[in-house]
């Protein structure tokens, strides 16, 4: 086993292919210590992949994913050592979920408008179970399967995603938000792929605002994105970490990155943890 944790990883709970156990699996054959499961805006693959990770003797971090935005750009917040068994924070989170439902529909009913016969009952049926927590790769799939696309880097760069014909990206929750809700429950909160957004203005101002740590390895942070949060992460004190982003397979390959192909050194689980009991003590006036 290595020190190393790969701590943002998808599944079916929410847009990956795998279910829990199969990620506490890549894990454990990656030879990792730890594992996180950060679903977009749920927490329902949690618990079986805190069962296989005492099986196999990999630590399994909880966490979620929280879709945000700030001026019409999505911002990811990740929460660590949430609260997943929480009935009032499950309910939060399902809230978020209903914003989410609308933005599919509305995606839908462009890609109607642009002449493709796809409904949302097409895409809904992809998924099993109560909680259809879908996402625009599921309406990628449809598309690719369809033959409306050839691949679902296409149908992304053509049609959902920012800017693409069928974009719609209706108000969310504030990044600030995400933050508080993290927080206040007792978890930690983390900025996704700062690499992504392209406005270190924001980032910088997140950070003031409360954030305790920055994703500093992730497939989307080139070389350059690595260094520079490094740096702010040090001049900060805020906690470094790093995760794949994996999302099981899609026509045969890793979705997004292959498991353990992004990682944080295990120490960042102990700072995450750490802060997270600080936290919970607080929360519950020990
Ligand atoms: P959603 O949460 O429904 O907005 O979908 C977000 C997911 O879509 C991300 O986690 C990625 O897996 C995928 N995604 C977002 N933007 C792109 C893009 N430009 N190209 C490929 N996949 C993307
Ligand atoms: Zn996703
Ligand atoms: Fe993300
Ligand atoms: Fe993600």
């Amino acid at each position: 086993m290595n020190h190393r944790a790969d701590l943002h990883t998808h599944t079916k709970a929410s847009d990956g292919t795998c279910t829990p156990r199969e990620n506490v699996r890549l894990a454990k054959e990656a030879g990792l210590a730890a594992v996180a499961i950060t679903d977009h805006d749920i927490v329902a693959g949690i618990a079986e992949a805190v069962e296989a990770g005492r099986e196999w003797g990999v630590e399994v971090v909880p966490g979620v994913e929280i879709s945000s935005s700030a001026d019409g750009q999505d911002i990811h917040v990740l929460g660590y050592f949430i609260p997943y068994q929480s009935e009032a924070f499950q309910e939060s989170l399902s809230e978020l979920r209903k914003t989410r439902f609308e933005r599919n529909r509305l995606m839908i009913e462009r890609l109607q408008e642009l002449g493709f016969a796809i409904t949302l009952e097409d895409v809904y049926r992809r998924k099993q179970g109560a909680d259809k927590n879908i996402g625009r790769p599921h309406i990628a799939e449809e598309m690719v399967e369809r033959g409306y696309v050839a691949s679902m880097q296409e149908a992304f760069d053509k049609y959902l995603g920012k800017g693409g014909l069928a974009y719609v990206n209706p108000p969310r929750i504030s990044p600030q938000q995400a933050i508080d809700l993290i927080r206040q429950s007792g978890g930690v909160a983390v900025l996704a792929h700062p690499g992504l957004y392209g406005n270190d203005v924001l980032v910088r101002e997140l950070i003031r605002y409360g954030l305790d740590g920055i994703e500093v390895w992730h497939p989307d942070n080139d070389e350059a994105a690595v260094d520079r949060y490094r740096k702010l992460a040090d001049e900060c004190g805020l906690i470094q970490t790093g995760g794949s982003d994996f999302h099981g397979w899609r026509g045969g390959e890793p979705y997004h990155a292959m498991l353990g192909s992004s990682t944080a050194d295990h120490s960042a689980v102990v700072r995450l943890r750490q802060l997270a009991e600080q936290r919970q003590g607080t929360l519950s006036g020990d």
